[in-house]
């Protein structure tokens, strides 16, 4: 009997990969996590049964909410990832040698624990064995409360606005991480699909514009999220993506990015028409 996992992406419309079974289900505090394997796409990751990664396609989504910032920003040191249980982001921060101290505020235990237990190709820098990062199991909302101007980078690594990532879409969290960023400091979230979510940008881009004095979108090719096409939001205090980028810099990297590249990075701000009307003024 063949085995197929579907995620509705739409009420007449969604995605269906064929599985070869299931790694681990199980029901944490906050959430239903799966770990299944796919005949297409390795192994992934559902929470409450929506695909979070994928070992075949995570590469996109954490290249684009890591490497942008970090080439942008100066000299990042101190970076905090709210979210991110899976590890991806971590390991595309650790690829960056000035970075000091990468810190994870991941809610929910269970999914770090799987993932350094199933994802190996994600989680291997928060199994506890790199001194350069730093785990926290906690609301991130609660941490960043105690934690102001500390941070040159924040990525808000978060599910869509459901469940306990609800309040990382508001206002007041984004006036907190403000709060904790450094007076020249960045912070990116995944900011959902423009295809499917325009009303979550709508009210997303209208809260961050009403903290961050520099806000911009930028865009990455997902095949297994909504329509494959996904955001990011670019929030910053000082540095733009685009006028401030160390395009030399990033050219000149010392590590190998299979998705992000000096010139994609310019590209990705180039948004199509109905992409900017989602997040018009
Ligand atoms: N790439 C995925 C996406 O775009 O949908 C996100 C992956 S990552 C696994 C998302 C993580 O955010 C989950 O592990 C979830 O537990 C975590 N999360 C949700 N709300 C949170 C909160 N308030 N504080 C910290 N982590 C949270």
């Amino acid at each position: 009997m063949d085995l197929w996992y579907t995620e509705k992406h739409s009420d007449n419309v969604g995605i269906t990969m064929k599985s070869t079974g299931t790694l681990f289900s199980g029901k944490s505090e906050f959430q239903q996590l799966d770990i299944i394997d796919t005949l297409e796409y390795g192994r992934m990751m559902l929470l409450d049964g929506l695909v979070m990664v994928t070992e075949r396609d995570e590469f996109v989504y954490h290249d684009m909410i890591v490497h942008p910032a970090l080439f942008t920003h100066p000299a990042p040191k101190q970076v905090l990832v709210i979210g991110g249980g899976d590890g991806g982001s971590i390991r595309e921060i650790m690829k960056h040698q000035n970075i000091e101290l990468a810190t994870l505020c991941e809610i929910d235990g269970l999914v770090i624990e799987k993932s350094v237990e199933l994802l190996p190709s994600m989680a291997g820098d928060i199994d506890g064995s790199n001194p350069r990062v730093k785990l926290h199991v906690d609301d991130g909302l609660a941490y960043i409360r105690e934690h102001q101007n500390e941070f040159d980078v924040i990525l808000v690594d978060s599910t869509d606005p459901i469940g306990p990532a609800v309040g990382l879409f508001e206002e007041d969290f984004y006036r907190l991480v403000f709060g904790a960023l450094k007076d020249d400091g960045i912070m990116v979230a995944q900011s959902e699909s423009p295809f499917y979510h325009a009303e979550i940008q709508k009210s997303m881009y209208k809260n961050l514009r009403a903290v961050y004095p520099i806000v911009e979108m930028y865009q990455a090719f997902i095949p297994t999220y909504p329509s494959g096409f996904w955001s990011f939001a670019f929030a910053s205090k000082k540095y733009h993506p685009v006028r401030d980028f160390d395009r030399e810099r990033a050219a000149n990297r010392s590590f190998y990015t299979k998705y992000y590249n000096e010139d994609l990075h310019l590209g990705a701000f180039m948004l199509p028409t109905f992409a900017k009307e989602n997040i018009a003024e």
